[in-house]
């Protein structure tokens, strides 16, 4: 065998590069062993967690909740579900996360922001983990009092998302025009003034700021369909710096608003 060499890296495929590069400058991200006394949280396929996990690690995927967050109701109601689920996985205010996966996945990162969201101090373990033992063993959990406390300062609404000065459009060209639409969406099309980015962008963070024309101290806003594909771009923007939120919601949410304006083409 011989020593990898930054050529070596290179010639890894881009996903795989992303972590290596971003592995020591990413927000709380660890590479070697996670804080002690943390709930290890594996956001992996069900499929992929029951062939083998890190011991004490449970499986979670928020990928997939959308709830409508453009009222001061719509987030109180958020935020109460935020505690019941902290609850039932025994979180509190002095518990720390370590979020695990093959990667920065869009399904670890929208579950990162949701407990991060929460109020919780999460880690983001994209790699490194593997070296580690595996089990079987499912831990039990021992459920606590329900606590979340929203970190606004993290989220942008929509009404925020439509003042915004420099907001970017993760999805692809495509889904920026209009041209595509999920079919899950009302409409197609942007939010007016978005900038598009697509997030493969963020893969690789040097020379990413001046790319994007973010200038030190600005305020940044990310979106996509529905928050996961964003929460990449968090993520990578955070490790970097920058004041960024990511508007939740996304096109998802914009496109069953009937009075929001929409832009295509
Ligand atoms: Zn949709």
């Amino acid at each position: 065998m011989t020593k990898s060499t930054g050529r070596d890296l290179a010639a890894r495929p881009a996903r795989k590069l992303l972590f290596l590069q971003l592995a020591d400058t990413i927000f709380n991200v660890i590479t070697s062993k996670p804080p002690e006394n943390a709930l290890l949280v594996d956001t992996r396929t069900p499929a992929e967690y029951a062939q083998g996990h890190l011991e004490g690690a449970i499986n979670l995927d928020l990928s997939a909740p959308r709830p409508r967050l453009r009222t001061p109701e719509d987030l109180q109601a958020f935020e109460r579900s935020l505690a019941e689920l902290n609850g039932k996985l025994g979180l509190g205010p002095e518990k720390k996360v370590v979020l695990y996966d093959d990667g920065l996945t869009p399904r670890l990162a929208r579950t990162a922001f949701f407990l991060a969201l929460s109020g919780l101090q999460v880690f983001l373990w994209p790699a490194g983990w593997q070296q580690h033992e595996r089990t079987l063993e499912v831990p039990h959990i021992q459920a606590a009092k329900p606590w979340a406390r929203l970190r606004r300062e993290l989220l942008l609404t929509a009404d925020e998302a439509r003042k915004h000065l420099l907001l970017f459009d993760v999805r692809s060209p495509q889904e920026f025009t209009g041209e595509t639409k999920a079919s899950c969406c009302a409409r197609s099309g942007r939010v007016p003034g978005a900038k598009n980015a697509p997030w493969e962008m963020f893969i690789n963070s040097s020379g990413l700021l001046e790319q994007l024309g973010i200038v030190t101290g600005q305020e940044v806003g990310v979106y996509c369909h529905s928050g996961a594909r964003s929460a990449v771009a968090f993520w990578v923007l955070k490790s970097l710096g920058v004041s960024v939120k990511n508007y939740l919601g996304s096109m998802h949410e914009w496109s069953g608003e009937a009075d929001l304006p929409i832009e295509a083409g």
